[in-house]
């Protein structure tokens, strides 16, 4: 047999062996064949053009094969595509990690990279209990989350998701028992929050939240007052907060982190998707110098013993290198703001369709929430057919695209999300007869 795959042929063979990410693939239909992607497009190999609005799992901020972050990783690519960063350093590395002290805020000086969302969270549970435990405070081991969140797949990460995700439902004999509770949005139950962190704090090494918006579990908002609620709380009991900002960093919702928006600073803050323009994998864990400081010692115990491979990997760094460049050479916030007026004023009409929950926009994030998207396949078909490029999961339709995606572009994914929800909602009141 030939290893070499029949071009013509190489989505119905390779099919037979690959593994896709949240796919049931007996019942799936094929992926669609993708040849090439340019600025917000996804190019099919018939030659039909998808317009992206989810920005390849909200992560092309920048749109694709942006030829400034192309030139950066080429350039890269020249002289040095890796090099393991323990005993040895290089410039993109070290570069960047000074570059994203430097946007975050307060004094979270202190930049671990590694190669994905969930690994960054993963790191950054280990840093908040080794930190007590460099401190001398033995059994803070535990985490409080909240339902709705999410930080990754893998095992540390869905511990602290929420309990009733269907991805991660099989594994909770699996998983580590943590905190997991309702997210406080009011006065009432931030009180109530503050007393039950007071009862754990003994065993609780830090808090943890996607600050502003849950994204993963819904795309559900709450106010920046919640998570300076949290923050006092956290502080008043001696709990480290980190704040998952891997979707809502860098842009997102119209600052470079949501934190800044907010107005506070987390212990620990993780950062990954636009961190490279999407281009190629990498995340950063970033810790505040107070948390660093119980790191030093000349005990090698007390050091972070953490070092994934490709830790630091060079051309990921120069690529994130280039897309923080362009964050500073092109208006991507204020096209943000551009984006957000134009989801508020266009999809308020999905508001009086039959079945519509709720519509609701922050920064690029435009939802509409539904009952329940009922045949999500079909919903994807009707999406591909009109030319637009959505995945809508649970029970709601959601666009995030490319900040940099033009009005045109923007308002044919709006206007045939106003279409297909509608087409939606006839099918809706259908079913109600
Ligand atoms: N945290 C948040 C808030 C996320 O949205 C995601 C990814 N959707 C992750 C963590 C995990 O990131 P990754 O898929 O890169 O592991």
């Amino acid at each position: 047999m030939s290893l070499k795959s029949d071009s013509q042929d190489w989505l119905t063979s390779g099919y037979q062996h690959i593994w896709m990410p949240y796919t049931q693939m007996k019942t799936a239909p094929l992926p669609e064949k993708v040849v090439a992607t340019n600025g917000t497009r996804i190019i099919l190999e018939d030659g039909r053009e998808l317009i992206d609005g989810i920005a390849s799992w909200w992560s092309a901020c920048h749109g694709y094969n942006h030829p400034y972050i192309k030139n950066a990783i080429a350039s890269q690519l020249d002289i040095m595509p890796h090099v393991m960063l323990a005993g040895l350093a290089h410039e993109q590395a070290f570069v960047l990690s000074q570059r994203l002290a430097a946007l975050s805020p307060g004094d979270l000086d202190r930049v671990f990279l590694s190669e994905s969302g969930s690994v960054s969270v993963e790191i950054a549970l280990k840093i908040a209990v080794q930190y007590w435990l460099n401190l001398g405070q033995v059994g803070k081991n535990k985490f409080v989350a909240f339902k709705n969140g999410y930080h990754g797949d893998t095992i540390g990460t869905m511990a602290i998701g929420d309990p009733d995700n269907i991805m991660h439902g099989p594994f909770h004999g699996l998983m580590c028992e943590q905190l997991v509770i309702d997210l406080p949005t009011e006065e009432g139950a931030l009180a109530i929050f503050d007393r039950y962190l007071e009862n754990h704090a003994n065993q609780c090494a830090a808090v943890i939240l996607e600050p502003l918006v849950q994204g993963a579990g819904g795309m559900i908002f709450h106010d920046d007052s919640v998570v300076r609620a949290i923050r006092k709380s956290c502080d008043r009991h001696q709990v480290l907060l980190i704040l998952d900002e891997i979707m809502v960093g860098l842009g997102r919702l119209g600052s470079m982190t949501a934190s800044e928006l907010i107005g506070i600073q987390p212990d620990i803050l993780t950062l990954s998707k636009s961190l490279t323009g999407g281009m190629l994998p990498l995340a950063a864990t970033i810790s505040s110098a107070r948390i660093f400081d119980a790191f030093q010692s000349d005990d090698l115990e007390k050091c972070l013993m953490h070092g994934p491979t490709f830790t630091g990997n060079a051309l990921a760094c120069a690529a994130a290198n280039a897309s923080l460049d362009l964050f500073e050479m092109e208006p991507r916030l204020s096209q943000v703001h551009q984006i957000e007026s134009h989801l508020l004023q266009a999809l308020t009409v999905c508001c009086d369709f039959p079945g519509v929950v709720d519509v609701r926009v922050r920064g690029a994030i435009g939802v509409v929430q539904l009952t329940d998207l009922g045949d999500f396949y079909w919903i994807r078909r009707r999406f591909v057919e009109k030319g637009v490029w959505l995945r809508p999961f649970g029970n709601v339709v959601y666009i995030m695209p490319a900040f940099s995606i033009d009005q045109g572009d923007l308002t044919k994914v709006t206007d045939t999300m106003i279409e297909i929800i509608g087409e939606w909602s006839d099918q809706y009141v259908g079913k109600l007869g």
